[in-house]
């Protein structure tokens, strides 16, 4: 299963009553394109959020897989719906409360991919139309769907109720996300876990920075985070380096790097005073792979803070 975000606009209330989602195959200006041929990688069950006017509104299930189709509006004097497009037949689940973007901004941003990203940096959606959802991103949209539309918290008590809801459609809506999520946690987990054990050996079970080697204190440390990564490079041990979880935070929220060499750089964030107390300094080097050279250099140039 493959999650995306739709980001629809005007078309957004046709598009739901007729139970699809449809893009022109090209536009005119032949930008965002990817986001076009996008549709075709949507696959019967894949999950699909739609935003419009910077709000989750609806959360649906493709019925099918994509085919080419010309436009099914019935809506007059619309040029851009008379060419041939994609078309995927969905379920839709509005949202009772829909998910305000800006509002939750601060959780969603760090999740957001460096590459194809549905919203900007200043919580604004981007101009095309299909947007791929890696895992964390739609469990977060999920946990925010779910507190506003299944949840209730009493405060006072801090007890979790399922909410009194979603009138007919309680009964699939409910099951659907619990479902998604569950599915969506258990690729992340599994994933992670085949990393660690490919991870571990080829760096001697050690943190590579200051040889710590208690393993509740080890990470698998990704140079290219899962967010921005493909399927394979998941779990591609060469795609990461063991850190004890103070070096693993280092690098994750690029204040260490390494370069193709494998030579240590430090972020300037960091006063050249206390690099004996976070025990790094600029001369360390680490036994890198030829494999790891790629995976160092997308992190040197996308995670550094120089
Ligand atoms: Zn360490």
């Amino acid at each position: 299963m493959q999650s995306f975000v739709v980001m629809q606009g005007q078309t957004y209330q046709e598009e739901k009553e007729l139970g699809v989602i449809w893009s022109l195959q090209q536009d005119s200006s032949g930008k965002e394109r990817h986001s076009r041929l996008r549709m075709i990688e949507v696959n019967e069950g894949d999950r699909i959020f739609h935003y419009v006017k910077g709000n989750i509104v609806a959360l649906s299930v493709a019925k099918t897989g994509c085919q080419i189709a010309s436009n099914p509006s019935t809506m007059q004097n619309q040029e851009r719906w008379n060419d041939d497009g994609y078309l995927v037949e969905l379920e839709y689940h509005e949202l009772e409360v829909p998910v305000n973007i800006r509002s939750k901004f601060d959780a969603i941003l760090p999740l957001l991919p460096i590459k194809y990203s549905p919203f900007q940096a200043d919580a604004n959606g981007n101009q095309g139309y299909l947007y791929p959802c890696n895992e964390e991103l739609s469990i977060k949209l999920l946990e925010l769907i779910g507190d506003l539309n299944i949840y209730q918290v009493d405060e006072e008590q801090l007890e979790l109720a399922i909410g009194t809801v979603l009138r007919t459609e309680r009964d699939t809506f409910v099951p659907m996300i619990a479902e998604t999520e569950a599915e969506l946690k258990t690729k992340i987990r599994l994933g992670r876990k085949k990393f660690r054990a490919g991870l571990l050996p080829l760096w001697d079970y050690k943190c590579v920075l200051c040889g710590i080697g208690l393993p509740a204190l080890l990470r698998a440390s990704y140079s290219k985070p899962w967010k921005d990564s493909t399927d394979f490079e998941r779990v591609d041990p060469s795609n990461g380096i063991v850190l004890c979880c103070n070096h693993d935070a280092l690098y994750k929220n690029g204040f260490i790097a390494f370069d193709g060499q494998g030579r240590l750089h430090i972020s300037s964030q960091i006063p050249e005073e206390d690099y004996g107390t976070y025990s790094i300094h600029p001369k360390m080097k680490i036994a890198r792979t030829e494999e790891n050279k790629p995976y160092f250099k997308w992190h040197k140039r996308n995670l550094f803070i120089e």
